[in-house]
């Protein structure tokens, strides 16, 4: 691997950010200025400003000197024969390979990116092909961003919404991921709504609080798969470090200093977590905080791993879980031909 470039990076940088970098070489350069330029650079290829000529020469030689604008490279496109998700296998220049995939979603022609934010993950939740490939790196903003549009580039229709949810646990990577999200979410860049983005965490207590401190506009799932806390601990290690009480408190401070209501994503295995322990541990841990529970089936492609539950086995929990008055929803996790399901992403190449 050759390192990565220490200057920024166009993609990651804010209106205010390129502007105060342009005008230590043009000092006349203007807001408007900046904001074409990102707006171009986004748009790519042809990057075009309507500026007089002279000025964006310079504008433009000053943004070439200052800032990199190279690009990931797609190693691999698949998609899925059953219902249409798209993988990415993308490569960095320091060779790490991480991988984004394209949604469909119900509206019509819109579709949604499910973008990582790290290559290898060190939470090493035990139904998750990603944790067992433990952490290479931390992806940087502009390794996101630029996940993002090349995604958008290839969708065949309007992309009206994206997830941190791919390799790795976006919260341990807060700083980087906050940069990204804010880039995409720039009207004249990523135009993609703060609310119609999410990010994705096992559940880190404080930077669910620093989430909460800053007032962050964007949609969180906590992915929470038990609320018994030996069970917990053993599916997903974090629970050993931030307990149950401490991520219930966290989130406690999210919803008030965002009103949002909180998605918990629970990955369902057939005779793990489906009993009448976990509606009640629920009820002791939450009461009334308004929640939405999400059932998405586990996907573990080893011969010996996780099953998911039977029809019957998920209906009976659904009825259970009705005690708690909060919305129960079935998610899809769709891809699993293709390795691109929630939990299967392994930077690995679709046949060979
Ligand atoms: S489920 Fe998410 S946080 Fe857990 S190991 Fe997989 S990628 Fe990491």
């Amino acid at each position: 691997m050759t390192p990565l470039d220490p200057l920024p990076h166009l993609a990651a940088l804010s209106e205010a950010e390129l502007l105060a970098l342009l005008r230590t070489r043009v000092p006349t350069a203007t807001p408007t200025h900046a904001r074409r330029l990102l707006a171009a650079w986004f748009a790519r290829p042809g990057v075009k400003t309507d500026q007089p000529k002279p000025v964006r020469r310079e504008l433009h030689q000053a943004c070439a000197e200052l800032t990199r604008s190279d690009t990931l490279q797609i190693i691999e496109m698949s998609t899925d024969p059953d219902d249409g998700f798209v993988k990415y296998l993308l490569r960095s220049p320091d060779g790490a390979v991480h991988e984004a995939v394209q949604i469909p979603l119900q509206a019509e022609g819109c579709f949604s990116v499910c973008l990582s934010s790290q290559v290898g993950c060190a939470m090493g939740c035990v139904f998750c092909a990603t944790g067992r490939l433990g952490l290479q790196r931390h992806l940087q903003a502009w390794e996101m961003v630029e996940a993002f549009r090349l995604v958008r580039l290839h969708a065949p229709g309007r992309v009206s919404g994206a997830v941190f949810m791919g390799q790795g646990e976006p919260l341990h990577n807060y700083d980087e991921v906050m940069r990204a999200a804010a880039a995409i979410a720039q009207p004249y860049t990523g135009r993609i709504a703060a609310d119609a983005i999410t990010i994705s965490t096992v559940g880190l207590a404080p930077q669910l609080l620093r989430f909460a401190a800053e007032k962050r506009p964007y949609r969180l799932v906590v992915s929470l798969t038990s609320a018994v806390e030996e069970r917990r601990a053993q599916l997903l290690p974090i629970t050993q470090k931030h307990s149950l009480s401490e991520l219930a408190a966290a989130m406690r401070a999210v919803h008030a200093a965002t009103r949002q209501r909180l998605t918990v994503a629970w990955v369902v295995m057939a005779g793990v977590n489906t009993g009448d322990d976990e509606v009640a541990a629920l009820q002791a841990l939450f009461g009334d905080l308004p929640l939405r529970i999400n059932l998405i089936d586990v996907n573990d492609a080893r011969p010996d791993g996780f099953v998911r539950a039977e029809a019957e086995e998920l209906a009976a929990f659904r009825d259970r879980l009705q005690v708690l008055r909060q919305p129960v929803v079935r998610r899809y996790s769709g891809g699993r031909q293709r390795h691109a399901a929630c939990g299967m992403l392994a930077a690995t190449r679709w046949g060979g």
